[in-house]
């Protein structure tokens, strides 16, 4: 009895685990085509001045619209092109498309902005990253001011000196740079000094414990102080509330990013967003 139990429990475990290894299989052969096939398409997110309440800045958030599975968010397929090295060609995509779409929109009137683009891990150890990120200013005919790189803390510590070398030479070429999900990682607040970064994106686990957990409260004001004193820009992730953007503001961060404002949007409805704003005239 015990034994068939063991066997049976056996048996449905394995199932599962095939399913899972076959669903991870097939999206990554999907992924692979799907690349090629441009069926990546990506989002962007405002951000917002905190005092302005103008927009300053898109956040690029990649989504597949998968053939058969609909929509699908980063979280379902980066980590599979992260195992399966496609993040070069997914990552060199992105860069391209981002910076295409902010050059467009550019010549269409829209304020002064820039487009942020995340950088995974293995995009920043990668020997093509400088000549990535100059072929999609050159193709696009963007300038380095209005694009923004996101870096995340946990990668910088395996090779800090060849990254600070990469991302130094990004910063002086006119690229600002940003560290992204602050306060999550592994880093030690040296870092911080040593990286040469503009930006600290504090990471949405904090501020959504606004008015909640006075430990995260403290967290975020000591943050700001910090950021403050060295002069770095802070954003704010996950801004949804009233209450935690006038906490945010009234403490000094300048930027925000969150439902609050606005979802991640396609090209279009970013658009309609800012006509629907007054930050943009309608066309005619
Ligand atoms: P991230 O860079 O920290 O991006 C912010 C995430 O928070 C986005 O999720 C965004 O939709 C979500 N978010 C923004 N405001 C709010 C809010 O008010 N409430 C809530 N609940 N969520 C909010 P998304 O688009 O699903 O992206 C998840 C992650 O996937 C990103 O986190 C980033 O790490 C990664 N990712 C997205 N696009 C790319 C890409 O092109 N390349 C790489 N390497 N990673 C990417
Ligand atoms: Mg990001
Ligand atoms: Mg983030
Ligand atoms: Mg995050």
């Amino acid at each position: 009895q015990a034994k068939d139990a063991g066997k049976n429990c056996y048996y449905i475990y394995d199932v599962e685990k095939d399913h899972q290894r076959f669903e991870r299989f097939s999206l990554g052969a999907d992924l692979r085509k799907g690349i090629q096939n441009n069926e990546l398409v990506l989002h962007y997110q405002p951000q917002i001045d905190a005092v302005t309440e103008k927009i300053v800045g898109v956040e690029a958030l990649v989504r597949w619209q998968h053939p058969t599975a609909g929509l699908l968010s980063p979280d379902r397929f980066i980590p599979l092109a992260e195992e399966l090295d496609l993040i070069i060609p997914l990552g060199e995509w992105v860069l391209k498309e981002a910076c295409q779409q902010m050059q467009a929109w550019i010549r269409q009137g829209v304020p002064d902005m820039k487009v942020a683009v995340n950088l995974a891990g293995q995009q920043i150890a990668h020997e093509r990253l400088i000549s990535s990120v100059e072929e999609a200013l050159e193709a696009s005919g963007l300038s380095a001011d209005h694009l923004e790189l996101e870096v995340t803390e946990n990668f910088v510590i395996r090779q800090p000196e060849v990254t600070v070398g990469k991302l130094t030479y990004l910063r002086e070429r006119g690229i600002t740079l940003a560290m992204d999900d602050f306060g999550t990682g592994y880093s030690s607040l040296s870092y911080l000094k040593k990286l040469p970064i503009d930006r600290l994106k504090i990471d949405r686990s904090f501020v959504k414990d606004i008015g909640i957990d006075r430990d995260d409260e403290s967290i975020i004001k000591a943050t700001l102080a910090m950021c403050q004193s060295l002069g770095l820009v802070v954003v704010a992730e996950g801004v949804e509330t009233p209450d935690q953007l006038s906490f945010m503001r009234d403490n000094g961060c300048q930027i925000i990013q969150g439902y609050y404002y606005s979802k991640p949007l396609s090209a279009d409805q970013l658009m309609d967003f800012l006509v629907s704003t007054g930050q943009l005239q309608a066309e005619v």
